[in-house]
């Protein structure tokens, strides 16, 4: 019999698995369940990086271990791409790192630069996985909330000093997961002028950072004057190319962070497939890649104003998302998230991840995936409309 380890009883229970579990019931159960839980790109890869994949694949020089850290014309590839999309100058041998997706990325970080009694900060509503690196390393986190009447943008000046002065890194995401949110060029200068004060390093995790809708281009933390002397960002292929399920991703920035995030890969992973760095480097440098990424966009954008155009419909009210493939909606007064959540799936087959599952500011709402088509989601909240919830 065997036991694991107590580093693996520190980690927090997944949530999502929860959901899994309620939906797959109902679906075993023979009901037509509207899937609006989860956050998985629904389309194919563009075509181009499929065709480079397989020219790729076919060649034997791609079948060798390669460079435990990835390939140096990869690195040169995120950097240009930086430099072209977001005029970031990036020395590619010091401030790239390859990752085999974002998330193992975000999960090391305060394993490789964090030591026991060390916190760092993370937003409230924020991406789970966040949590998932404090239990590796052995370290704390604090929250720091995103509210609404903030446009879901921390209030820097809120965090108390002793907070600020503890600690060591802040993890930001925008465009938002979950709310939608996108920050603004004045926030993140306050921000870098916050992090100097302070010596907080800064992780921003820019996964979706292509998904801006009426015609923003989200802005990268990277354009920020300073940026690179005070934190890194992750940029990934999941949502950007429809590639959630390759695991591809870089990061870029602040060469001690970078550092230390490719010495503990050397540690934990030999190479990545070489077809699949080289395929990665063709999505960026193909002149289809804009176009490719234009027509991603625009169906998210699509749905998103389906969604919300529906919801209003039915009195329910959305904080219109800027970004991103979610709606963060309220839930009617009276339901907890989870109760609401657990009404939709059952009275109206319709499931929606709860709010709390994003941290304690993320109870009163529900996280709605646009993954499906105009015609599904209108659907979906034409079900939600016949239980008479909102006036
Ligand atoms: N960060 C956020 C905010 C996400 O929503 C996700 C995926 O859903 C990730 C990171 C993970 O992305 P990747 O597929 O690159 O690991």
């Amino acid at each position: 019999e065997f036991q694991q380890s107590h580093l693996l009883d520190t980690l927090p229970k997944q949530f999502f698995a929860n959901l899994v579990a309620k939906v797959g019931k109902q679906v075993a159960a023979g009901v037509d369940v509207i899937n609006l839980g989860q956050g998985n790109p629904d389309k194919p890869t563009p075509d181009y990086i499929v065709q480079a994949t397989q020219k790729w694949v076919a060649d034997p020089q791609t079948h060798k271990y390669s460079p435990f850290q990835g390939l140096s014309e990869f690195k040169q590839a995120a950097a240009d791409f930086y430099q072209e999309k977001y005029g970031t100058s990036l020395d590619p041998a010091q401030e790239v790192a390859i990752l085999g997706g974002s998330k193992i990325g975000l999960v090391e970080l305060p394993w490789a630069l964090m030591n026991p009694g060390d916190t760092y900060l993370l937003p409230d509503p924020g991406y789970p996985d966040y949590f998932s690196g404090a239990a590796l390393g052995g370290v704390q986190f604090e929250t720091v909330p995103l509210l609404a009447e903030n446009n879901f943008l921390p209030d820097l000046q809120s965090i108390p000093e002793e907070v600020a002065r503890r600690a060591k890194f802040f993890y930001l995401n925008y465009p938002n997961n979950p709310t939608g949110a996108v920050a603004t060029k004045e926030f993140y200068e306050e921000l870098v002028a916050w992090a100097k004060k302070y010596h907080v390093g800064i992780i921003s995790d820019f996964a979706y950072g292509a998904l801006g809708f009426d015609g923003q281009a989200p802005l990268s933390f990277m354009q920020t004057p300073g940026a690179k002397e005070v934190g890194v960002e992750f940029y990934t292929y999941s949502k950007t190319f429809n590639m959630a399920g390759w695991r591809i991703a870089f990061a870029v920035g602040n060469r001690d962070i970078i550092s230390a995030l490719n010495l503990i890969q050397d540690h934990l992973f030999v190479s990545l497939f070489p077809a699949l760095q080289k395929a990665a480097i063709d999505a960026l440098r193909d002149p289809r890649r804009d176009a490719a990424i234009a027509e991603i966009v625009h169906r998210y954008e699509e749905r998103r104003n389906a969604f919300v155009d529906a919801a209003e419909k039915i009195g329910w009210h959305a904080f219109v998302p800027a970004g991103t493939f979610y709606a963060w909606m309220p839930v009617p007064a009276g339901y907890s998230s989870e109760g609401f959540a657990d009404l939709l799936l059952e009275k109206a087959g319709v499931a929606v991840a709860p709010g709390n599952g994003f941290g304690s500011h993320g109870e009163g709402y529900v996280r709605i995936g646009l993954l499906i088509s105009p015609d599904r989601l209108e659907e979906a909240v034409a079900r939600i409309g016949k239980l008479h919830l909102f006036k």
